[in-house]
């Protein structure tokens, strides 16, 4: 038996409270997918092809630079891909597609025209793609596209709204170490794409209303207000004030359509406030990696400005402002095992990573991930482009769904229904993990 396919079915054998799905999903996040030429849609112009293009919507995602990627970043891969059926008899798992020409998996069609995802030469599942959501077809006034300004994912469940596209943390002093947003605004610059630094608060008000006039299914259901870190001002503003006009102009517009979300720093309480009196109702102050030595390596702008100890104290008191279930961290799964600072062990990354849980856990916060995909113009991806073990992202999992169990927490709200065959959260499989009865609610609670 080819070794990657040796390795899934070893992990799903040894480890089957983690659904089948999510070892498949967490190897094609950490590696990426190869896109065959029968596979991609020949639409450079995203607006008219059949297929929901890649919108790029914060990092690049992708395991080569736009000219290494060559055909599979001039005729875009789709955004998200869906599997089912197959040998594994998979339930309806929804990807998002990070590109890597070199991956032992790859999406083809057949002679039918049928696409299907192959591992090593095999195929093991069908393959649904995106239709182009109706709400892509409309442009602005001044010409730009919808999907440049408010590009949805997770199957259309959240529009992701990148209004500052650059980060103040800047140059290797600075940047984290995993992050490449600002290579990924350098790259689409080159090429000349359309990609605004600073989206105007007209124009994502203008997209959203076309969003909202063509989404008759009311399948879009969340916004994430996000970008680079302000550390000093954008047009006088400081970033809860910056990332809060967003807010408030939606809410203002459209009161209660979408669950407004924001990702920004630890901010002290009162600007977590400010986020709150604007009209976000879930907060993602991002801790990274819970590590201490990895934090100050991989995060040095972060560990500069504010440091992990005030920013671990920032998340706690956030919860006073936005009631703990609807603070939600994020961590970097994965980067804990990166060469050459990371841990050497599976078990030792993974009890390091459990430790944060349960700190954040036993204060009713509920950390969520995103699994790490190595790029390569980051130096933590130059060093690790085959990312982390398979073994750690399955193993994390487990330890994710059972630290919840104890402390009787259920899955975040904003993320639409858990459980394999129902989750759509695309860039990790941690809502695929989840029972399918913890469902969270659309709305979050009140506090
Ligand atoms: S704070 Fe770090 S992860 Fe966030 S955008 Fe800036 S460099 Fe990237």
């Amino acid at each position: 038996m080819p070794r990657r396919t040796e390795l899934i079915e070893g992990l799903m054998q040894r480890h089957p409270l983690v659904p089948r799905e999510a070892v498949i999903k967490e190897d094609l996040l950490r590696g990426g997918v190869a896109f065959d030429e029968s596979a991609l849609s020949d639409s450079a112009n995203e607006a008219s092809g059949d297929i929901k293009p890649k919108s790029y919507f914060i990092f690049s995602f992708d395991h080569g630079t736009l000219p290494e990627l060559g055909a599979a970043a001039l005729r875009r891969p789709p955004e998200e891909i869906v599997l089912t059926g197959g040998p594994y008899e998979l339930r309806r798992t929804v990807v998002s597609v990070r590109v890597n020409p070199s991956s032992p998996y790859r999406v083809a069609a057949d002679g039918d025209g049928v696409l299907g995802l192959y591992l090593d030469g095999q195929r093991i599942s069908d393959v649904g793609v995106p239709p182009m959501p109706e709400y892509y077809r409309h442009k602005l006034a001044n010409g730009k596209s919808v999907m440049e300004v408010a590009p949805t994912i997770q199957w259309g469940y959240l529009i992701y709204l990148t209004v500052f596209r650059v980060c103040q943390y800047f140059g290797a002093k600075e940047e984290c170490q995993y992050c490449d947003i600002n290579h990924n605004w350098r790259q689409h610059k080159a090429a000349g794409r359309p990609y605004t630094g600073v989206k105007p608060v007209e124009e994502v008000l203008e997209a959203l209303e076309i969003i909202d006039k063509y989404d008759t299914a009311k399948t879009s259901t969340a916004y994430t207000l996000t970008g680079g870190a302000v550390t000093s001002q954008i047009g006088g503003k400081d970033e809860a004030d910056f990332y809060g006009q967003y807010a408030k102009a939606i809410e203002e517009r459209f009161p209660g359509r979408w669950i407004g979300k924001v990702v920004a720093q630890a901010l002290p309480k009162e600007d977590v406030q400010r986020f709150h009196d604007y009209g976000v109702r879930i907060y993602h102050p991002n801790y990274e990696v819970w590590d201490r030595r990895l934090f100050e390596l991989y995060c040095p702008g972060k560990e500069r400005y504010v440091g992990r100890d005030e920013w671990h104290r920032r998340i706690l008191d956030s919860a006073e402002v936005f009631g703990a279930r609807n603070v939600i961290p994020n961590f970097v799964a994965g980067v804990e095992m990166a060469e050459p600072f990371g841990f050497k062990t599976v078990d030792e990354a993974i009890d390091s990573t459990v430790e944060g849980l349960r700190y954040f856990m036993a204060h009713g916060i509920t950390p969520r991930f995103t699994t790490w995909c190595p790029e390569p113009t980051t130096p933590l991806g130059k060093a690790n482009p085959l990312g982390a073990p398979l073994e750690y992202h399955v193993r994390l999992l487990q330890e994710y769904r059972a630290t919840m169990e104890e402390f009787g927490l259920s899955s975040p709200p904003g993320y639409g229904p858990a459980g394999p065959g129902n989750a759509v959260f695309s860039v990790s499989s941690f809502m695929d993990s989840l029972p399918a009865e913890q469902a969270a609610p659309e709305a979050p609670e009140k506090v």
